[in-house]
């Protein structure tokens, strides 16, 4: 780690002639003398800026115009630049940093606000098996039989009864319902007894090499079910329905309210796993999107742009098309899934974790992608298939060159030497997960110092000069930047444990992985994550200095205001 506290030179950079310096330097691009005439809307003062801009990294306060910084520098300064109609905040030399973005979140705002949320969607806490079962009980009780009834938001790892939920647990819940309840991770699923009748799975059904069926000591089914095995569970019960217009309204008051969540926590940008791209305008256009959207296509909308030659960066500073949804190569980091080069330690017998995808189909994906103006956005954990998302890279941009494509790499977990040198080479974008070295170090175990010391690598991809973005992949990890910035800083749990502390990073790299690396990750750089004359004014007022506070303090500092766009989206 560096040192926290602001350096003598920085400190003095920012007194007297200094601070004039600073103004000017900005005024220089000819933005910032626009504003002396142009009444800016909000003048902030007497604040410690960390701006993200290396060119003048520190600052005390700032103008705001159309949604835009048009000034950037010291209190008197900026002071001078009010006119009548101004609005001038005294931040009261609390800190301020560029609005946070999250390069990876799933953004289910449908399941928070609607179904049965069997864990802590943002904070670690521990939960009972009874609990999950009363939750699922109510729910049962309101729906006809035969229709599932489904829990989220479960972590094996924060189980107070300190045992893995089973199909007995969830049979006692219903055996005329289908009941599957969903870990965080996304990558594996409970099932109860009715579930596997309906699926046909027994005992004897054959794992494959996508997925598995696990069996308790006895060869029975204990429920647990990964990855693609659980296709067969497609299709099969009832669930109920909603006409398209109910479908649509019950998008839109889940994204208004998911949006509510993510700027308490100081996020003014996320890049959204798909979602529906219909519901999302109409939150806008009521004035409830709190929040930028990088919108991360699948299915249907991504083949709509590929046919019609709408490439990345279509849309506004709002809602803008992004790289693709992830394309899923393997499992899951937090479930034990990813493909791993070396078995996993203590597993018997020797498991290398799920491949989803092969080699071709790989290739043949990226190129398409690639070749249709889209950015390739990649699911890969396992030092297995960030080589193959790699291979499929160089092979795509060696036949079809684009300039600067950045394709992305969602996780990125596992790294090695070789990876490394091939991710700098290729200008892949890493987006691993930021909270998990704080909320999942229960999970660390399960893969032991030496792997940990390759996962979640920021400072190796700092020190080899690759722009790694923050990746929450919300539901799995919890959003929140300020726990993800302490994971990142410490690699020290909830449980007191430190995993990999050589992938430790100081406090400014971290925001920057948290800011403006975020922006590039969707070309959009030159417009944000920084507090910067003419970019968009998204920021955040912190009550406390992410530099100053012990480090296990830092997930705790309160999110005072949020502002996206100049405008205040959230106010503690
Ligand atoms: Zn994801």
């Amino acid at each position: 780690m560096t040192a926290h506290r602001t350096s003598r030179r920085e400190f003095m950079g920012l007194s007297g002639a200094g601070l004039a310096g600073l103004v000017a330097a900005q005024w220089r691009t000819g933005m910032a003398a626009a504003a002396v005439d142009q009444d800016p809307d909000l003048v902030v003062v007497n604040a410690k800026v960390y701006t993200v801009d290396p060119i003048v990294p520190r600052a005390e306060a700032f103008a705001l115009k159309g949604g835009r910084f048009v000034a950037v520098g010291g209190s008197e300064e900026i002071k001078t630049l009010a006119r009548k109609g101004t609005q001038i905040v005294d931040a009261q030399q609390m800190t301020i940093v560029p609005g946070f973005i999250d390069a990876h979140n799933h953004a289910p705002g449908p399941i928070l606000l609607y179904e049965v949320i069997v864990g802590n969607p943002y904070e670690v806490e521990f939960v009972t098996i009874a609990s999950i079962v009363d939750k699922l009980k109510a729910r049962a009780r309101e729906t006809p039989p035969g229709y599932w009834v489904e829990g989220f938001f479960f972590d094996d790892t924060k189980v107070q009864d300190k045992r893995a939920l089973n199909v007995r647990d969830l049979d006692q819940v219903s055996r005329e319902h289908p009941i599957s309840v969903r870990h965080r991770g996304g990558h594996t699923t409970y099932y109860n007894s009715k579930a596997f009748e309906l699926a046909g799975v027994t005992k004897d059904t054959p794992n494959s090499a996508s997925g598995t069926y696990d069996r308790d000591e006895n060869g029975e089914l204990n429920g647990r079910v990964t990855d693609r095995a659980r296709n067969v569970f497609l299709g099969k019960g009832k669930r109920q329905t909603y006409s398209a217009s109910e479908t649509q309204a019950r998008n839109r008051d889940a994204l208004a309210f998911i949006s509510k969540q993510f700027v308490r926590y100081g996020l003014t940008s996320v890049h959204h796993e798909g979602g529906d791209l219909a519901a999302l305008q109409d939150v806008r256009a009521r004035g409830d999107l709190l929040h930028r959207v990088s919108y991360e296509p699948a299915d249907d909308v991504l083949e709509a742009m590929i046919k019609t030659g709408i490439a990345t960066g279509f849309g506004d500073e709002w809602i803008k098309l992004g790289a693709t949804f992830e394309h899923t190569c393997d499992g899951s980091f937090s479930e034990r899934t990813m493909a791993l080069s070396v078995p996993y330690p203590g597993v018997e017998p020797p498991y290398h974790g799920n491949v989803t995808t092969t080699q071709e189909d790989l290739n043949e994906w990226v190129e398409r992608v690639h070749r249709s103006g889209v950015q390739v956005n990649c699911h890969a954990n396992g030092d297995v298939t960030i080589d193959m998302v790699l291979k499929a890279f160089e092979q795509a941009q060696q036949r079809f060159p684009r300039p600067d494509p950045r394709p992305k790499i969602t996780h990125c977990t596992l790294i090695n030497d070789d990876l490394l040198r091939r991710i700098k080479a290729t200008g892949a974008v890493p987006a691993p997960f930021t909270s998990y070295a704080y909320y999942n170090t229960d999970k660390f175990r399960f893969y032991g110092e030496e792997l940990m010391r390759r996962c979640m690598a920021f400072n190796s991809f700092a020190a080899a000069g690759i722009v790694a973005a923050a990746g929450s992949d919300f539901s799995p990890g919890p959003f929140a930047p300020l726990m993800g910035m302490q994971g990142m800083v410490t690699r020290t749990g909830w449980n007191g444990e430190t995993w990999g502390a050589n992938q430790r990073i100081s406090v400014d790299e971290a925001l920057r992985v948290l800011t403006i690396n975020g922006a590039y990750a969707s070309h959009e750089d030159g417009i944000k994550g920084s507090i910067t004359i003419g970019k968009l004014a998204d920021f955040v007022l912190l009550a406390d200095d992410p530099h100053t506070v012990p480090p296990d303090k830092i997930k705790d500092i309160a999110v005072v205001r949020t502002v996206t766009g100049g405008k205040t989206v959230h106010q503690a």
